[in-house]
């Protein structure tokens, strides 16, 4: 029965919470304010299954950052609207081993893709007019259509955390150094601070666990929102994000990741960790002490344990 399954799985949640409840290791990110004044024991666990189903366990309905874990969606949406040959040319698919935010590019000059800082500020400068001369308000306009996109793949209407926005904003000098640097290549066709603007209200944007985990299985289901019902990208799209997330969503941690846990993921400073297995389900993890690599400790030890016990790994061979 469907309250026999939910409880089955709810009671096996809750052991995973409690499996990691000890582990206060890691530190959190403390680039801003706003960031290292959150309660670090916080711990959230979701999974959306293909059929829409939602579990849930721990601070599932509290709000935090989505961070770097918007680098995907802004993705999946340039590639909707340009088509993959216009991003390729701008954005590649390879695995840098770097640290998310170094100041790299490959032999042609193009970040070296999407899931670091210089590739997801050329994602979001291909939202915006690619002309200089970027005009007042269209940045709210890119920022609105954004806003839909991300909540479309949430299935509820997602907001910006203001204070977070307007930190990210002014202590930014090193993603303004990355996006001039590019501007200098040549790879950005708009207004590089305009781009940044847009950069930064994204990954100020408010999420919980659940809503991690409906993006998730809606990447899982190859662009469909399974609550919804709702297209929101193409299957190609879900593909894309897929490949990319198992070989760069980890930050500089990829090949670790893909090794021990082999699901499909991305994480952010925040503390969260999205997660999509092909065809299967969607994951959301929420704990705000990071590790070295900034992945939240809670989170990979989440997923560790999922992968394991469930035979999660996409290279799992029964
Ligand atoms: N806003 C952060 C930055 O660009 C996001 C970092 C992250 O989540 O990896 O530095």
């Amino acid at each position: 029965s469907t309250e026999g399954r939910t409880s089955l799985v709810a009671g096996y949640l809750q052991h995973i919470a409690d499996q990691c409840a000890d582990d206060r290791s890691g530190a959190v990110a403390d680039y801003i304010p706003e960031l290292a004044a959150v309660d670090p024991d916080q711990y959230g666990l979701s999974l959306c299954a293909h059929d829409g189903y939602l579990y849930s366990v721990g601070d599932t309905t509290t709000e935090f950052t989505i961070q770097s874990m918007s680098k995907p969606l802004t993705y999946a949406m340039v590639l909707g609207r340009h088509g993959s040959d216009v991003v390729d040319a701008k954005i590649g698919v390879e695995p840098s081993g770097e640290a998310f935010n170094e100041i790299s590019v490959d032999s042609r000059r193009r970040p070296r893709n999407p899931m670091i800082n210089a590739g997801a500020i050329t994602a979001a400068s291909l939202l915006l007019p690619q002309h200089r001369e970027v005009e007042p308000g269209v940045v709210d306009e890119a920022f609105a259509e954004l806003v839909e996109f991300y909540s479309a793949c949430a299935g509820r209407r997602l907001t910006i955390d203001d204070e977070v926005y307007l930190s990210e904003k002014s202590t930014g000098s090193r993603n303004r150094a990355i996006a001039y640097m590019l501007d200098s290549f040549g790879v950005l066709g708009t207004d590089p601070d305009a781009a940044l603007d847009l950069y930064f209200r994204q990954c100020s944007l408010r999420v919980t666990t659940a809503d991690l985990a409906v993006v998730g299985v809606t990447i899982a289901c190859g662009g469909v929102n399974p609550r919804t019902g709702r297209r929101v990208f193409s299957r190609r799209t879900a593909q894309r994000l897929l490949s990319v997330m198992t070989t760069c969503g980890m930050y500089d941690g990829a090949g670790d990741w893909v090794t021990s846990v082999g699901i499909p993921a991305k994480s952010g400073v925040g503390g969260g960790i999205l997660g999509s297995l092909p065809g299967q389900l969607g994951i959301g993890v929420f704990s705000p002490r990071l590790d070295d690599h900034g992945n939240s400790v809670r989170g990979v030890d989440t997923y560790r344990h999922l992968s394991a016990d469930l035979g999660l790994h996409m290279f799992n061979i029964t």
